[in-house]
C-alpha cells in the first residue's frame, strides 16, 4: 500500500495559475508562491460582492480517538466527488501547525487519494503565514516587556501579564519560563512562557477579521495583562496595532492549492478546535462562497467543539449559514466509544461496536436539533473494517432512522465520495434547513456556557472552581458579558474527562478558568485541563521524516 506522500508525489499537479482560471480567479489577483501555491488578493471580494453565495457545506465528527477520524480526507473527497459531477466546487480548509505534524498525529493535508497537494509543503511552512502570525504576537510581547523596561508609564503588573509568546513547534519546555533575566539592562524578570502558535490569539483574530482595518481594530482590543489597580492593559495602549497588521498583511491572503484531483482548494488559517475557535478563516469560506455553487469546510474535532463554534462564533460573525451538515464516522472510533483500547482497533468486535452507536447519534442529533442543520454520517471506510462490520453500522442507522453513506475517498478519491455528494445535494435541495445558533448573545457569560453544557453536551449542570467565578464576575464588569463562548475541553468526550466515552449521562462540566480573548470577540471557558502548548510524545513523527538531495521530502503522513 502506498504511503500518502508517495500517493501525493506521484500525482502531476496542474500549474495553480491554471487552477486559479478555472476557479474564476482572474489572474490580477493572484500572488504566486512557487508554481503551485498562490495568495489571493482579497480586494477580489470588492469585485465579486454582488454575486451570490454558494452552498456552504459543513464536516464534522463523532468524538475522535487519538489519531483523527478522516474529516479532513473526507472533505477532500467529497470537493472531488463534486467535481467529478461537474458542480462548481472550492475546498476550504485550515493550514496544518508544525506542532502536530512532528508530534503524533501527522499532517493535516487529508489522506489516502483524498488529499490537498503539494502536501510537503502544505504540511511544511507552506506560504509562511504561521511565522508571520508568530512574528506579530511576539513583537506585541517585546513592546510590552519594552513599556515596562521603560519605565511602565501604563502602571503594568508584570505578575499580571496573561500574554504569552508564541512559537510553531511542541515545545513544552518552553511552557513556564523566567525571562528578563541578567540584571538592570536585560529586562525585568518575570514569569513567563510560550504557547503554540496555532493557540494564539493572533491565529483567531486572523481567522474572524474581514479586512485590514478590522484585523487591525481587533488587535488592538487584544488584553494582555492588568495594572496594579486592576484595569486591563490593551495592545492598543502600547501602540502595537498598525505594526502588528503590517507583518499580517500577506498572512490575511488566502492560500490556494489543489487536490489530487484539480480541484481548487483554500487552505488558510488554522487555530486550534479546543483552545480556539477551529475554523479556517473567514476570508477564505466567504471567498469561497463568492466562487463557486458548493464549498466544503471543515471544524476540528467533533460536532461538541468545532462544529460548536462554527455555528455559534464563526457563522456568527461572518453571517454564515450552513447548508448541510457531513458527520464523519468510522468503524475504529464507533468501537473506541464501545469500549475497545486503542490498540485492539484493527480487530473485528460487533458488539462494541453497537455499544459506541450513541455516541454518534447523539452528535446527530445535536446538529439537527440544536444547530438545526439537515445532516447525514459519512462511514469513512478504512482497510481494516470488515464486511460485516460496516453492514452493521448501515443496518444499525437505518434502522434508527439515520441517513448513512458508505464514503471510500480514502481508496478512491472522488469516486469514492459520489454517493455522498448526491446525499448532500438531495439534504440542500430537499430538506428543511431551521439552521440557528445554541444561545443568544444577551445571556450572560454563565447562562452561555450552562446551555452549551445541556444542550450541546447533555450535562446535568457546570461547576465553577473559585477562580474562574471571580475571572467571570469581573469580565462581566468589564463589559465582556455579550461575546460568545469559546469552551476549551477535551475531543475525546461530550464532558470533560477523556475517559467518559460514548453518550455519557450525569455529569457535570468543571469551569477551571475564564478569560476574554477581546480582540478575537470570544471568551475563552477552560474546562478540564487543556494545554495551549504542547508536548513531543516518546517517539515524535519527525524521527522519521527526511529530505534528499533533490529536495524530496519523505516521511510525512
Ligand atoms: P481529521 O481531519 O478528522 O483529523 P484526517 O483526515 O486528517 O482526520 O485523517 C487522519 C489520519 O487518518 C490521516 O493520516 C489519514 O491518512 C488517515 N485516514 C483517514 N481516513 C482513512 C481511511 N479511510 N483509511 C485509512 N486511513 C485513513
Ligand atoms: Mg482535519
Amino acid at each position: 500500500m502506498k504511503t500518502d506522500i508517495e500517493i501525493a508525489q506521484a500525482v502531476e499537479k496542474k500549474p495553480i495559475l491554471n487552477i486559479a482560471r478555472d476557479a474564476g480567479i482572474d489572474e490580477k489577483y493572484v500572488e504566486l508562491y512557487g508554481n503551485y501555491k498562490a495568495k489571493i488578493d482579497y480586494s477580489i471580494l470588492e469585485e465579486k460582492k454582488n454575486e451570490p453565495d454558494g452552498k456552504l457545506i459543513l464536516v464534522t465528527a463523532i468524538s475522535p480517538t487519538p489519531a483523527g477520524e478522516g474529516k479532513t480526507t473526507t472533505s477532500a473527497g467529497l470537493a472531488d466527488a463534486f467535481h467529478r459531477l461537474d458542480k462548481k466546487v472550492m475546498l476550504a480548509l485550515r493550514e496544518p501547525s508544525l506542532g502536530p505534524v512532528f508530534g503524533i498525529k501527522g499532517g493535516a493535508a487529508g489522506g489516502g487519494y483524498a488529499q490537498v497537494v503539494p502536501m510537503e509543503d502544505i504540511n511544511l511552512h507552506f506560504t509562511g503565514d504561521m511565522h508571520a502570525i508568530g512574528a506579530a504576537n511576539n513583537l506585541i510581547a517585546a513592546m510590552l516587556d519594552n513599556h515596562i523596561q521603560q519605565g511602565n508609564a501604563l502602571n503594568i503588573d508584570p505578575r499580571r501579564i496573561t500574554w504569552k509568546r508564541a512559537v510553531d513547534m511542541n515545545d513544552r519546555q518552553l511552557r513556564h519560563i523566567l525571562d528578563g533575566m541578567g540584571g538592570k539592562a536585560s529586562g525585568v524578570p518575570r514569569e513567563d512562557g510560550f504557547e503554540i502558535t496555532v493557540a494564539s490569539e493572533v491565529m483567531a483574530i486572523l481567522c474572524l477579521s474581514h479586512d485590514i482595518e478590522d484585523l487591525k481594530d481587533k488587535l488592538s482590543r487584544i488584553i494582555l495583562g492588568y495594572t496594579y489597580d486592576g484595569a486591563p492593559v490593551t495592545v492598543a495602549d502600547i501602540r502595537a496595532q498598525g505594526a502588528a497588521a503590517a507583518l499580517l498583511k500577506d498572512a490575511l491572503k488566502p492560500n490556494l492549492v489543489q487536490t489530487l484531483e484539480h480541484t481548487p482548494a483554500f487552505v488558510h488559517g488554522g487555530p486550534f478546535a479546543n483552545i480556539a475557535h477551529g475554523c479556517n478563516s473567514l476570508m477564505a469560506t466567504k471567498m469561497a462562497l463568492k466562487l463557486a455553487d458548493y464549498v466544503v469546510t471543515e471544524a476540528g474535532f467533533a460536532a461538541d467543539l468545532g462544529a460548536e463554534k462554527f455555528v455559534d462564533i464563526k457563522c456568527r460573525k461572518g453571517g454564515l449559514k450552513p447548508d448541510a451538515c457531513v458527520l464523519v464516522a468510522t468503524v475504529r472510533a464507533l468501537k473506541y466509544h464501545g469500549g475497545v483500547p486503542k490498540k485492539d482497533l484493527n480487530e473485528e468486535n460487533l458488539e462494541a461496536l453497537e455499544a459506541g452507536l450513541p455516541n454518534l447519534l447523539q452528535h446527530l442529533e445535536n446538529i439537527r436539533e440544536v444547530y438545526g442543520i439537515p445532516a447525514v454520517v459519512a462511514l469513512n471506510e478504512f482497510p481494516t473494517d470488515t464486511e460485516a462490520e460496516v453492514r452493521l453500522v448501515e443496518e444499525k442507522c437505518r434502522e434508527l432512522g439515520v441517513n448513512v453513506v458508505l464514503s471510500q475517498v480514502w481508496a478512491k478519491g472522488g469516486e469514492g465520495g459520489v454517493d455522498l455528494a448526491k446525499e448532500v445535494i438531495r439534504l440542500i435541495e430537499e430538506e428543511e434547513n431551521h439552521f440557528s445558533f445554541t444561545y443568544p448573545l444577551e445571556m450572560t457569560i454563565r447562562e452561555k456556557v450552562e446551555t452549551i453544557a445541556r444542550r450541546v453536551y447533555h450535562a446535568d449542570g457546570v461547576i465553577y472552581e473559585k477562580k474562574a467565578a471571580q475571572s467571570i464576575d469581573q469580565l462581566e464588569k468589564l463589559g465582556y458579558g455579550n461575546l460568545p463562548i469559546c469552551v476549551a475541553k477535551t475531543q475525546f468526550s461530550f464532558s470533560d474527562d477523556p475517559s467518559l466515552l460514548g453518550a455519557p449521562e450525569g455529569f457535570h462540566i468543571t469551569v477551571t478558568e475564564a478569560k476574554a480573548d477581546a480582540g478575537a470577540g470570544f471568551i475563552v471557558v477552560k474546562t478540564g485541563n487543556i494545554m495551549t502548548m504542547p508536548g513531543l510524545p516518546r517517539v515524535p513523527a519527525a524521527e522519521k521524516i527526511d529530505v534528499d538531495n533533490s529536495g524530496r521530502i519523505t516521511g510525512l503522513f
